[in-house]
């Protein structure tokens, strides 16, 4: 199972999309009760960590915050006392303090960046692509895991196509992005959202073009939501939530709760346990309403749990949302003969098309 870690709540930057929403939605009436007695950083004696995880067969920990590096020392503490698989998502600002044996051990790399340094520094603080870029380029010769560059699409940026082939011009194999729709109450507005659907959904048709393009030519970019979807459509494979929230994969919290998704770690309603809880006894959960209907379900898996339960957007929103999905599944289902044929030919494999699931890349945006 893989298991979100919350280092820390505490995080070095103010992005437009996190930080300043945030506030901004403090307001908003909300389908949760909320408890937020936890301590800020990760308070629970590793001992007990440890002899949770050892009920697991398989763990994997994925570092998670806030900004997860602003508690290195704890984080090493714990990677020094248990051999398990370790993930990190992370700013990458601070990537630069971790020292080259702590960084060799993460196997995977989740870091934000939102783009390009235009788009990057307005989302996230001026200075923060050349920041970040600088650490990537320091460990890339010696790292030997995955770096995924974690893009947040803003309402007010639909253009993924240009975004994603700037990031794989500056060197990125893996990529994953996310929309920044639905998570807050307050910020619907459907001209705009309509307008942005039109332009996303017009980008992600160039997108997949560039994709295949590159496949053809034997260069296998690993963009999350295409490789995970055409995996399950290679496979004929059905999912559930993509991200694995409540199913497979959990958030541990400060203070010891098991709960079913990170961004909704104070929920008392995704509570799944707590560290004395065997992992196999966790609660699960799925996703409800519009999406048990849908007949995209068995691909999509339905977006996110957290999306899901919350329904901060009216359905108006949820529809333009779910506008995405479907036209996304289209977009792949459409090149599926593109793709068997060079599996067919040798050009690619279809194991290229196998990923490790749940340790980060929600899949579906
Ligand atoms: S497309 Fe929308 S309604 Fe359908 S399963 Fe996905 S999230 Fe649910
Ligand atoms: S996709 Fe949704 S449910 Fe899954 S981890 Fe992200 S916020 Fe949580």
């Amino acid at each position: 199972m893989h298991y979100h870690l919350i280092l820390t709540d505490q995080c070095n930057l103010k992005c437009r999309y996190c930080y300043e929403k945030s506030i901004l939605d403090s307001g908003t009436p909300s389908r949760f009760t909320y408890d937020f007695s936890a301590p800020s950083t990760f308070s629970v004696s590793i001992e007990r960590l440890k002899r949770f995880l050892e009920k697991d067969e398989n763990p994997i920990i994925i570092f998670y915050g806030g900004e997860p590096l602003l508690e290195l020392e704890k984080m090493m503490k714990i990677m020094d006392s248990l051999d398990v698989p370790y993930r990190i998502q992370t700013n990458g600002l601070l990537l630069d303090r971790v020292p080259r044996e702590y960084v060799k051990r993460v196997g995977r790399i989740l870091v934000s960046l939102d783009g390009d340094r235009d788009r990057t520094d307005h989302n996230r603080g001026e200075h923060t692509f050349d920041t970040v870029m600088g650490n990537i380029r320091t460990i890339l010769p010696w790292y030997p895991g995955e770096i995924v560059a974690r893009i947040t699409i803003a309402q007010d940026c639909p253009d993924i196509c240009e975004q994603v082939q700037f990031l794989v011009g500056e060197g990125f194999r893996s990529i994953h992005w996310q929309l920044d729709a639905g998570f807050y109450g307050f910020d619907f507005d459907e001209r705009r959202f309509a307008e942005f659907v039109e332009k996303y959904n017009e980008s992600i048709g160039r997108l997949v073009t560039f994709w295949v393009r590159n496949l053809e030519k034997g260069n296998f970019l690993r963009l999350y939501p295409f490789v995970g979807i055409i995996s399950s459509l290679l496979d004929g494979e059905t999912t559930r939530v993509r991200c694995g929230a409540g199913h497979a994969g959990y958030c541990i919290t400060t203070d010891g709760k098991v709960v079913a998704c990170p961004i909704g770690c104070f929920a008392t309603e995704l509570v799944a346990g707590n560290l004395e809880t065997h992992p196999e006894d966790l609660k699960k959960f799925d996703v409800s309403g519009r999406c048990l209907e849908c007949v995209s379900r068995d691909i999509c898996g339905g977006r996110c749990l957290y999306w899901n339960k919350t329904r901060l957007w009216p359905e108006e929103g949820d529809n333009l949302i779910c506008n995405t999905v479907s036209h996304l599944i289209r977009e792949l289902k459409e090149v599926i003969p593109v793709i068997e044929k060079m599996i067919s030919c040798g050009v690619v494999r279809k194991e290229d098309f196998a990923y490790e699931k749940y340790f980060g890349p929600e899949i579906i945006p």
